[in-house]
């Protein structure tokens, strides 16, 4: 990672001079959400600080074992202790991002952003972004280093969580010497990995299994194979039984067939807009495609909600995928 030593100075005094933090991530929150939220919580909570954590959508059943997940509350259970005027932000790269969790903040509140995502659009008053760290897990190891933090066993077990599903089990070319000896150095601290690695990347819930069966129900490809894409209806979600949290890695099956380059998942969301998820093996930036729907991510994992009927929004995410392949961009 490239040095970012004023960033991590201006962040260690953002949390010493203050005494109360609201704590946010992103809606839909994966492990790197998750597992940061909790993380920096675990900082707090050593440095004597009160904190209040919040994710504007339910965490995720598979998440719900780590250390310190019952402190995540809903924007609804917080908003008596609201507004917050200290509000630090993990792996959420613009404001939208927080979803309804941004009604807790005071409008004059100083935000620290802390992120990874190359799409941030440095939102808070102090940003802390760096697109070449794995996960926002990985950067805040190094707020634990700048804080003089004890690396207790929760706080690594939250920081590994982070790390490993945002490298896709280690397997993502973000997978740097310096993820590995990140990794290393959480394990030194009594982390599982096994049970970490079984509970949020290899157990498949009941829900889940029936979503994969009907997205690769759907499984079209376009641009001589090097296109795959998937949907799944609110009707899949009603028959599977399965909420929206469940739907997490299937469009994986899109972009690992072999000769794919782009995986795309379509799916409907409950108010009627249609969420696209992309992957991409190396031709395409998806990240910066995603941005141009007003969404965003990274070059290799990107989504964006778009407002349009399903047969538009395939229509137009479609023919600009199939552009950026014809021109070749990375
Ligand atoms: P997923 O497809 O798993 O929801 O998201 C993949 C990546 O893209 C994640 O890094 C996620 O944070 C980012 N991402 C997904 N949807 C959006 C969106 O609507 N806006 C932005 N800025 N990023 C998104
Ligand atoms: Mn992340």
């Amino acid at each position: 990672m490239t040095p970012n030593h004023k960033q991590a100075a201006e962040a260690v005094r953002f949390i010493r001079e203050a005494d109360r933090f609201l704590v946010v991530s992103h809606v839909n929150p994966d492990g790197d959400a998750i597992g940061s939220t909790l993380g920096v919580a675990w900082m707090l909570k050593q440095l004597g600080k009160e904190f209040h954590l919040v994710n504007a959508s339910p965490v995720p059943a598979k998440f719900r074992f780590l250390p310190g997940a019952e402190w995540i509350r809903s924007p609804e259970e917080l908003r008596s202790a609201a507004p917050f005027s200290r509000v630090i932000a993990v792996d959420a790269a613009d404001a939208e991002r927080m979803g309804e969790a941004r009604s807790l903040i005071a409008e004059d509140a100083q935000l620290l952003n802390i992120d990874h995502h190359a799409t941030n659009d440095r939102f808070g008053t102090s940003n802390w972004v760096v697109p070449d760290a794995a996960a926002t897990a990985q950067v805040l190891a190094n707020l634990v280093e700048a804080l003089k933090l004890r690396w207790e066993k929760p706080l690594a077990a939250c920081l590994y969580t982070g790390l490993l599903t945002d490298t896709g089990g280690f397997r993502y070319s973000n997978t740097t010497p310096a993820v590995l000896e990140l990794a290393s150095h959480l394990l030194k601290q009594g982390v599982h990995p096994a049970e970490i690695a079984d509970r949020v990347m290899e157990t498949m819930t009941q829900g889940q299994l029936a979503l994969t069966k009907r997205a690769l129900d759907t499984l079209a490809f376009s641009d001589n194979g090097q296109v795959g894409w998937m949907w799944l209806k609110r009707r899949d979600f009603e028959e599977a039984e399965a909420s929206e949290d469940e739907m997490d890695g299937i469009v994986n099956y899109a972009r690992n067939v072999e000769g794919v380059d782009v995986g795309i998942l379509f799916r409907e969301t409950e108010d009627g807009a249609v969420k696209v998820s992309l992957r991409s093996r190396e031709k395409v930036d998806v990240g910066e495609l995603a941005k141009s729907f007003g969404g965003g991510g990274h070059a290799r994992a990107a989504g964006c909600t778009l407002e349009e009927s399903p047969e538009k929004v395939e229509q137009m995410v479609l023919s600009k995928v199939s552009d950026a392949l014809k021109r070749g961009s990375s």
